[in-house]
């Protein structure tokens, strides 16, 4: 009989592929969102899909799932910076509340559960590159607190849930991931950058640009969940491409990928914007025998010609 997973956020960037994924693995897969930073777009192709399932539920209210759940992946949460930013109180309740309602259905469906955490429990690392022993540099009252520190809490509550009711858990430290199906206006630097160069509009780097990034290709990022939920590792594992760059330096490699000739303006840094991120991807080797394969001139390419194929309405809409 085919497995059956719950994945949250199924409407959102990584959600979507995660959906694509599993049901090409054979999954029966039941979606669930409340679309507030998603779009159903990124799912329809699925709807007429005999293993696909959509329900729309705001996953901080009690979540109820009908029939037996093999595993589930929490994967709801705004995740860019001005989406937090704009809603940081549901923000909070999703990395708490809706933590804590999801693995009290995994308790009840004795189904196996893995959270999607974040570079961002790290906040502005001082070790570099940052592995997953480090236990980070987080502002808890700044700005981008609502976001680290529901994603440590996360962390928390799971480990508890694993240690004190033996539950099966598996926790991915995510980092800076891009592709198709990101939203052009959701502030993140790709599609900032990009929607700017297609619009014939300045890019704009915060700060000296001389904060860096490592930017990981979102077929790179399923595997790798795809293999650690799979894997029998309960504590986290980081999962990025460890390839770094500078803002500047990938602002200028935008302006000769998209072949314009933006200039670049500076705007200032937003506070507490790490300024430095790098995964120490080595666990994730050594566990998981995963590493990311796609380049970044690769898969820029894929994400610039996604972009490229919007409707003039979305090159329209602005992030800020
Ligand atoms: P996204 O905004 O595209 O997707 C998140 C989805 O969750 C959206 O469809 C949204 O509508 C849904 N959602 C939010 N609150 C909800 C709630 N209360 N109930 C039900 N649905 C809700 O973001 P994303 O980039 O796909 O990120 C997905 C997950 O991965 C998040 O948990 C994020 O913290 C984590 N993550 C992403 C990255 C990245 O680079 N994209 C990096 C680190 C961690
Ligand atoms: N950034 C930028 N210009 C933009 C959007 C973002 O210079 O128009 C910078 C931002 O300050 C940060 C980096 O790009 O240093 C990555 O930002 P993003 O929002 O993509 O992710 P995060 O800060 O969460 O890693």
């Amino acid at each position: 009989m085919a497995k059956r997973i719950l994945i949250t956020g199924a409407a959102g960037f990584l959600g979507s592929h995660l959906c694509d994924k599993f049901i090409a693995e054979g999954y029966q897969v039941i979606g669930m969102d409340n679309l507030i930073t998603g779009d159903k777009k990124n799912i329809e192709h699925l709807f007429q899909h005999k293993s696909f399932q959509f329900f729309h539920h705001d996953v901080t209210t009690f979540v109820h799932v009908p029939g037996k759940l093999d595993y589930i992946l929490h994967f709801a949460s705004p995740a860019s910076p001005i989406d937090y930013l704009k809603i940081p109180i549901q923000t909070l309740k999703v990395g708490s509340l809706g933590t804590h309602n999801l693995l009290g259905l995994a308790k009840e469906k004795n189904a196996r559960i893995l959270i999607a955490s974040t570079s961002e429990v790290y906040g502005d690392p001082q070790v570099h590159p940052q592995d997953e022993n480090y236990y980070g540099n987080v502002n808890t009252i700044g700005p981008r607190g609502v976001y680290d520190e529901a994603k440590r809490f996360q962390e928390s509550i799971t480990m508890a849930y694993h240690r004190f009711h033996g539950l099966e858990t598996r926790i991915a430290r995510i980092f800076n991931t891009y592709g198709p199906r990101m939203r052009l206006n959701d502030g993140r630097v790709i599609p900032a950058f990009i929607g700017q160069a297609l619009r014939g509009e300045d890019l704009t780097v915060f700060g000296d640009g001389s904060q860096t990034r490592s930017f990981c290709y979102i077929d790179d990022q399923i595997e790798g969940i795809y293999r650690l939920l799979l894997s029998d590792y309960q504590y986290p594992v980081n999962i990025g491409n460890p390839e770094e760059i500078s803002i500047l330096d990938f602002a200028e490699e935008i302006i000769s990928l998209t072949a314009t000739h933006q200039k670049i303006v500076y705007k200032e840094l937003p506070k507490d914007d790490p300024l430095q991120r790098q995964p120490d991807i080595s666990r994730a080797k050594e566990i998981l025998n995963w590493e990311p394969k796609v380049k970044r001139a690769e898969g820029m390419k894929k994400t610039y010609d996604y972009f490229k194929g919007l409707s003039l309405e979305e090159l329209e809409k602005k992030e800020h």
